[in-house]
């Protein structure tokens, strides 16, 4: 693999979101050939690429409350912390939660 993507740095999170969406992508390609849907059920190489549209159509409204969550896990325990410690844990910055939540 020669492009762009091989030369991005995933963070941790980047990495099992990209993970769950190929699982997700392997899941539709095995919902739409179900054999209980019968005459309906879908077959042929179109399958893989309307299971990625379908996939990458939904990601962002499945993805949105947990990185929502994210974000404010964030302001509450920022990395670098206030005058050095974490606001919310009182701990040194940055705090396990930080931690955690930048890998
Ligand atoms: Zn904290």
């Amino acid at each position: 693999m020669n492009d762009w993507r091989a030369q991005l740095q995933l963070t941790e999170l980047a990495r099992d979101l990209e993970e769950a969406h190929g699982r997700g992508v392997s899941a539709a390609c095995a919902g739409m050939q179900d054999p209980a849907f019968g005459s309906i059920r879908l077959s042929g190489t179109a399958v893989p690429i309307l299971a990625e549209a379908a996939v990458t159509s939904a990601s962002p409204f499945l993805r949105a409350p947990v990185l929502a969550r994210l974000s404010k896990v964030r302001l509450l325990h920022p990395f670098t912390g206030v005058d050095g410690r974490c606001p919310e844990c009182g701990g040194p910055a940055p705090c396990r939660t930080a931690r955690e939540v930048m890998a």
